[in-house]
């Protein structure tokens, strides 16, 4: 007996060979043709068709807000300065009005947490919200498909011109879409190293051709980037390469809103004239036009049910909305809703109270409590830090004058644009005294190391480790003291 395969393609679904192959019993027999049969099948490329709709709007509107925010923010000045600059070289991160040291590690770390719990609400609640509308591989692609549309057309022509043989017209619109993305990638990988360099000068740089080599390096790693996953990867990242891909499944619930069929109201779905009765046909609302799989930036088809390649971008409700509004059906046929509301037929208001769960709550509750902290934080944080450390290459001794020494070395750190003076004091200890210039100055944005001596009287303590407190006290121009700071150390007697 003799069985057949059928290789199925896998965009379309569609027989792409049929392979006769012999059961393991029988034995190959000499007269029997053994073919051999690749499995791989090679990616075809997508063709998005433009889609007009709510969701569209709202993806454009994300496109131009973080865009504008991207290439707006370096060139902004805060005083003499980039107001958003992360001088990795000076180890300074100057964000508006606040200069961070990597001592302010804890604003990051706290920025960090807000990023993962947005994300995990985001998810929660609507799947992949921030894939669809926010991330910039969705972002740059549409900007790079856009493009594409202008200068080739739409899903259509851009077909036709693919397929179509070598042509003046075709050389002509492959080179004039290449070079604009190269610009745009270009301009994009600038903007990137102008987070990190003031972006004035190296924009000079760049004309001049004075640019340094890891600066040369950057700007054109992440316009390479740019250019490789906007123009060519585009849904082979979302799919292939993206780790939040494989692991958002594990935060969906059957109440998160996802991109969803109706397939009760759908099905069973065949063409059939605009006049035609579909009750009377015993038709369901889907006309079978497959706009909703040419919308689809991954190419998916959202009525074989919710799939992990699915963005959630809302390009198929949006067509399926217009198709329905030609053919005079309700819309609704594809949106975002929830599984449980699907099958308990629930209403919107329903469906919404359930999304609001109480693992959203919770999300949301954390959420609140680290911005909040994050602000407070920030609105009581000191003009300036100090750090003390033991100098530990010369132990307590006695000097001159029959006295105890321990030496000290303060790193004060001005995180305020302007030159500061700071006053030194010790206190906690009887009879311990600063031997050493209590006044320090400290340039704009600047950290200072000071040797500080403190003595006290032998014998005015027991032999051993005894604590004491650094006072540092920021001055105005008159003297006074506008801010203060503690730090904790310890005075070691000898025996
Ligand atoms: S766009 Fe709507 S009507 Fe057309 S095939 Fe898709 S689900 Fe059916
Ligand atoms: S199935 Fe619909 S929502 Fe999902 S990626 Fe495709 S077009 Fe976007």
């Amino acid at each position: 007996m003799h069985l057949k395969v059928i290789v199925l393609d896998s965009q379309e679904n569609l027989p792409r060979k049929i392979v006769p192959i012999v059961p393991a019993a029988d034995a190959v027999k000499p007269e029997d043709e053994v073919q051999m049969v690749s499995l791989y099948a090679a990616t075809q490329k997508i063709y998005p068709r433009s889609v007009q709709g709510i969701f569209a709007k709202w993806r454009w509107f994300m496109v131009v807000l973080t865009q504008l925010v991207f290439y707006g923010l370096p060139w902004i000045e805060w005083g003499q300065r980039q107001a958003v600059l992360f001088d990795l070289g000076a180890r300074r991160f100057y964000i508006f009005g606040f200069v961070l040291y990597p001592q302010d590690f804890i604003y990051l770390t706290a920025i960090l947490v807000i990023a993962a719990f947005s994300l995990f609400l985001f998810t929660a609640v609507a799947g992949r919200l921030w894939c669809g509308y926010a991330c910039p591989q969705t972002v740059y692609s549409e900007i790079f498909m856009w493009v594409e549309r202008k200068i080739e057309g739409d899903r259509s022509a851009r077909m036709k011109l693919d397929g179509g043989d070598m042509s003046l017209e075709k050389l002509f619109k492959k080179w004039y879409k290449h070079i604009v993305w190269l610009a745009i990638s270009m301009w994009t990988g600038f903007t990137f190293v102008g987070y990190f360099t003031p972006i004035k000068e190296l924009g000079m740089e760049f004309f001049l051709g004075n640019m340094g080599s890891w600066e040369i390096f950057w700007v054109f790693f992440y316009a390479f980037a740019t250019y490789g996953n906007a123009g060519f990867m585009r849904e082979q990242v979302c799919k292939y390469m993206c780790p939040y891909a494989r692991f958002k499944g594990a935060m969906f619930v059957k109440d998160t809103l996802i991109m969803t069929y109706d397939a009760e109201r759908g099905e069973p779905r065949r063409a059939r004239s605009k006049k035609a009765d579909p009750t009377a046909l015993g038709l369901g609302s889907c006309v079978d036009c497959t706009l909703c799989v040419q919308v689809c930036p991954t190419g998916i088809d959202i009525r074989k049910g919710l799939q992990y390649e699915c963005i959630g971008c809302g390009a198929c409700a949006d067509v399926c909305d217009t198709v329905m509004d030609k053919v005079g059906y309700p819309r609704g046929l594809v949106k975002y809703s929830t599984e449980n509301a699907m099958q308990n037929h629930w209403t919107q208001e329903q469906t919404w109270r359930h999304v609001f769960r109480p693992r959203v709550i919770l999300y949301i509750a954390i959420l609140t409590v680290v911005i909040a902290a994050l602000l407070i934080s920030l609105g009581m944080r000191k003009p300036f830090k100090v750090d003390v450390v033991r100098d530990r290459a010369s132990l307590a001794r006695i000097v001159a004058g029959g006295k105890i020494e321990n030496v000290y070395r303060l790193q004060i750190m001005n995180a305020a644009e302007k030159t500061m003076q700071y006053q030194l004091g010790v206190q906690g200890l009887k009879g311990a005294e600063l031997a050493t210039d209590s006044r320090v100055q400290v340039n704009a944005t600047e950290s200072l190391w000071v040797s500080v001596r403190v003595q006290m009287p032998y014998e005015s303590a027991q032999p051993g480790s005894h604590p004491i407190e650094f006072q540092i006290r920021a001055l105005d121009e008159l003297g006074q003291s506008v801010s203060e700071l503690t730090e904790k150390s310890v005075f070691l007697v000898p025996r």
